[in-house]
């Protein structure tokens, strides 16, 4: 049985830890080369280590600052010199800084690093990524926003909040824009997921509560149900998929009143 992404190349930042890390050996389990990106090299070594040990040769790491774009150039780059091509790229790096609060508490530093890696990054890995996949023939982007793009929270990270918006709306124009040239571009939508970058966050039991009461499965979601979803938004399945909000949320946006 030939895998999902068989001959195809994917770039996937943020691949040392949490949902890039599942998507990254995912991808590879799949028959796609993956290049692991991250500016956690040891992270990233690690990740690549673990994906080569199950599928030889699968994955190679570039160490990347998302928030620099000749690092972002650079990685687009190290992936066609590499593996021969580029197909996928998965836009999955982002931050929550624990002083990111509401309007009146936030400082302006948090609010610049914030858009730097989260929307800048995001912009320019797709703005390198597009003559890769031009010279491909076509291919797949998903960038990471969040549930938070499309609901408001009483529990504020207004720089967060305003950066998912961001790569909301930045990716439904791509996928417009460059529709007919054979390049989907859509958003990928978590909820709140059991990884490193929430579960630090929320650091109290009150305070996991105060989110699982609104989650009408009751649980947080697992790193690896994001991966599913982005490896079929990457896939040939999803052929006539672009432009979504792809919400993975356990039924939170659908919530009114959550069973008991
Ligand atoms: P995580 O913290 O487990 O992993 C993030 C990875 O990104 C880490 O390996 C980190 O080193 C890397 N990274 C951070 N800054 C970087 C930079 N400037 N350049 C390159 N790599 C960088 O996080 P996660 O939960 O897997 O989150 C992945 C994405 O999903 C993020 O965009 C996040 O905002 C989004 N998201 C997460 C949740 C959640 O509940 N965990 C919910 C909605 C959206």
């Amino acid at each position: 049985m030939p895998g999902r992404l068989e001959n195809k190349v994917a770039l996937i930042t943020g691949a040392g830890s949490g949902i890039g890390l599942e998507a990254s050996f995912l991808f590879a389990r799949e028959g796609c080369k993956v290049v692991c990106a991250d500016i956690n090299g040891k992270a990233g070594v690690a990740a690549v280590e673990r994906i080569t040990s199950a599928y030889p040769s699968s994955a190679k790491f570039v160490k990347v600052d998302v928030g620099k774009e000749a690092d972002v150039a650079a990685a687009v780059a190290f992936a066609e010199r590499e593996f021969g091509a580029l197909h996928i790229v998965f836009n999955n790096a982002g931050i929550m800084h624990s002083a990111d609060d509401n309007a009146e508490t936030t400082e302006e530093t948090v609010w610049d690093l914030t858009m730097q890696i989260n929307v800048k990054g995001v912009w320019w890995g797709c703005k390198h990524a597009l003559p890769a996949l031009r010279r491909a023939g076509g291919g797949s982007v998903i960038n990471t926003a969040s549930f938070v793009a499309v609901r408001g929270a009483a529990t504020p990270q207004l720089a967060y909040t305003t950066s998912k918006g961001a790569v909301l709306a930045m990716t439904r124009e791509l996928a417009v824009i460059h529709a007919r040239e054979n390049i989907r571009f859509n958003a990928l939508c978590p909820g709140p997921i059991r990884t490193p970058l929430l579960m630090d966050f929320l650091n109290t039991e009150d305070k996991k509560q105060r989110r699982l009461v609104h989650v009408p499965m009751g649980r947080f979601g697992e790193a690896i149900e994001q991966a599913n979803a982005a490896l079929f938004l990457a896939s040939d399945e999803s052929s006539f998929i672009t432009g979504t909000d792809f919400v993975v949320d356990g039924g939170l946006t659908a919530a009114y009143v959550t069973p008991e």
